[in-house]
């Protein structure tokens, strides 16, 4: 009777709440997680967070599995822990969310646990779990904001420009060999992996930066009031975001990356001239190897981490791989 109201009142959260035993195996799991993350308790109950379900990343790309994960600090201290991470959605896509965890102890003091409270952060409106209800003039398969939308308020921004009452920032993007997509997987699951890059992209932009579906596999954002240091901080944290989706088709994870091309508009140059030079760069990255950002200056560097592949915990995946002596770098055999 006392644990069914307790559970009940853990239900009626709105934040997401779990708790990982000492193996990190999920053994409680409430509505509010399952609202965030898509995945019901069903799903997740008895597997550790990392076989393939959550996989936190940092806004810079950190792997939090592999090292720095907050649950298993919390056990080995006690000591409560707060970061602000993107969460794998059941969709595929990567959530910002702010999570605490804290250690559960049992009556005689020991830690047997510990427990993660989760709420999602950044209120983009064209993020899905910004909105209430489906909006009928949005992109059905993105759920983003169509050409049309994107060509008026390109017109307003770079008029802004001219009159130097602004600054525009412009994201080109486009989907990696897409084509493999639908013909590995069939053009539903591009839908569905066209949607994922579409919300990673939302989730990786600010409130008033404007995500739009150009057309097919291609993406352009619009970053009013930024500069150039903010849009290349965008550019890298959307690709890095889209690297770090997935959508598990059976034993499979689905996995596309982006080309982005980042540039600012100047004053006196047309809105196609602006989408010219973005494309141009865009195109740049596609032919220095794809999964990249070029902006006016070049490539950018990235310091983030590679992304945790397949559905095995990262631990052991580590402990199966070599070690190299040579500061943690594994040198491919020639
Ligand atoms: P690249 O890295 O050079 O961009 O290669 P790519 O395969 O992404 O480029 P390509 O232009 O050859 O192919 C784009 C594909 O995107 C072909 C098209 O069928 C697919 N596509 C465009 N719109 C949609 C859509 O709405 N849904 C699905 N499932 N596929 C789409
Ligand atoms: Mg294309
Ligand atoms: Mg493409």
């Amino acid at each position: 009777m006392e644990k069914k109201f307790y559970q009940d009142l853990l239900d009626k959260m709105s934040d997401g709440v779990y708790f990982v035993n000492r193996d990190r195996a999920i053994t409680y799991w409430n509505d509010g997680a399952e609202r965030i993350s898509g995945y019901s308790a069903q799903e997740v109950l008895g597997h550790r967070c990392a076989e393939g379900l959550l996989r936190h990343v940092t806004d810079s790309g950190q792997q939090l599995c592999r090292h720095g994960c907050p649950l298993l600090g919390v056990m080995r201290d006690g000591e409560p822990r707060e970061a602000d991470v993107f969460m794998h959605h059941k969709d595929g896509h990567r959530v910002p969310i702010t999570v605490r965890g804290q250690a559960l102890r049992s009556d005689d003091g020991q830690i047997v646990g510990s427990v993660e409270i989760f709420h999602t952060r950044g209120t983009n409106p064209y993020a899905a779990h910004c909105r209430e209800r489906v909006d009928d003039s949005l992109d059905t398969v993105t759920g983003l904001a169509p050409r049309r939308f994107g060509e008026l308020q390109l017109k307003a921004l770079t008029q802004a420009v001219d009159e130097e009452t602004a600054t525009l920032g412009v994201l080109f993007i486009d989907a990696d060999h897409f084509k493999n997509v639908n013909d590995t997987y069939g053009h539903k699951t591009g839908d569905e992996v066209l949607r994922m890059v579409g919300q990673s992209i939302v989730n990786g932009l600010r409130r008033g930066d404007i995500p739009v579906r150009w057309g097919g596999e291609e993406f352009l954002a619009l970053l009013p009031g930024t500069n150039q240091a903010g849009l290349r901080a965008a550019a890298e944290r959307v690709r890095m975001l889209v690297e770090n989706s997935w959508i598990q088709k059976g034993d499979v994870q689905v996995r596309v990356t982006i080309s982005v091309g980042a540039t600012m508009a100047v004053p006196n140059e047309t809105g196609d001239e602006l989408l010219e030079r973005a494309d141009r760069l865009m195109y740049a990255s596609k032919q220095g190897g794809r999964n990249r950002v070029t902006t006016d200056t070049g490539a950018l560097i990235s310091n983030a981490e590679r992304p945790i592949l397949g559905t095995a915990a990262p631990w052991d995946t580590l402990s199966a791989e070599p070690r190299a002596a040579n500061g943690g770098v594994v040198l491919a055999a020639s």
